[in-house]
């Protein structure tokens, strides 16, 4: 399953109640240039990795999809843990962007698509600003990525409505168990 949606939605809020609270679900874990925030662990919410790094695992073919993300930090999913997981007959969960979730649909068109949308515009913009992590200007750059993302949900199979993180995780978890 690939769960993808505009910034600030609460998706990575979501992925930490199902790794939380649903340890049948097997989260993939992205590698990125970014640096981490206060209180990210390294191996456990991101492989943070330098731009060398980052470009030999690229070149080497180790990424299932891997993008730019709001024209800053460059994400991408590690191919081998997925192929593993999937074939240990786990349920799999990556959150991506939605770059990468057009990229995973060429190659597993078999995966099942989530949006996970928020409740309304000026809610996302309150959890952006809410969350005080970005500057004015990253935030500026956010949310034109979000405009873009937000009308990009036609192209999922599901669209989820993130009003409350316990039933959204939820909802996700009963459409894996579908
Ligand atoms: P953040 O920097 O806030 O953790 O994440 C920024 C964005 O990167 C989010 O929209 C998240 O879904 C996306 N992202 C995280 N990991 C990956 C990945 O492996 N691949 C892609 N394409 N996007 C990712």
């Amino acid at each position: 399953m690939v769960l993808a949606g505009p910034t600030a939605v609460g998706k990575g809020t979501v992925s930490a109640y199902v790794r939380a609270n649903f340890p049948e679900v097997w989260l993939s874990i992205s590698m990125t240039t970014r640096k981490p925030r206060p209180g990210e662990i390294d191996g456990r919410h991101y492989h943070f990795v330098d731009d060398e790094q980052f470009d030999r695992l690229r070149d080497a073919g180790e990424f299932l999809e891997w993008a730019v993300v709001h024209g800053r930090a460059r994400y991408g999913t590690p191919r081998r843990p997925v192929v593993e997981a999937l074939a240990a007959g786990r349920k799999t969960l990556l959150e991506i962007d939605l770059q990468g979730a057009r990229q995973v649909r060429q190659q597993m068109p078999e995966a099942l698509f989530v949006f996970l949308a928020p409740p309304s515009w000026d809610e996302l913009v309150r959890r952006l600003v809410g969350r005080g992590t970005e500057s004015e200007e990253e935030r500026e750059v956010r949310l034109t990525t979000a405009r873009l993302e937000l009308a990009a949900q036609s192209e999922f199979d599901v669209t989820i409505v993130n009003d409350n993180v316990q039933h959204a995780s939820e909802e996700l978890v009963s459409l894996m168990n579908a």
